[in-house]
């Protein structure tokens, strides 16, 4: 049952994300005050099983409410 779930899922095209690295990054979360943590993060679209492209992006989030902050940043 899972396993056929995952097959129609990589027909689609499913998008993995994998967390690379975390860095502290600079600035205040705008709701709490606490720190705010930049986490890359690669994704990779695969079709077919065979991996189609891979791009890195860089997301936001406060350290201790977890509220993302991407649009202040990005
Ligand atoms: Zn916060």
């Amino acid at each position: 049952m899972a396993a056929a779930m995952g097959a129609v899922r990589v027909l689609c095209g499913a998008e993995k994300e994998r967390v690379v690295g975390t860095h502290k990054a600079p600035g205040a979360c705008p709701r709490c005050g606490s720190a705010v943590v930049a986490v890359d993060v690669e994704s990779e679209r695969r079709i077919l099983g065979l991996p189609l492209c891979l791009k890195s992006k860089r997301k936001y989030s406060c350290t201790r409410c977890f509220r993302r902050l991407v649009t202040l940043y990005s």
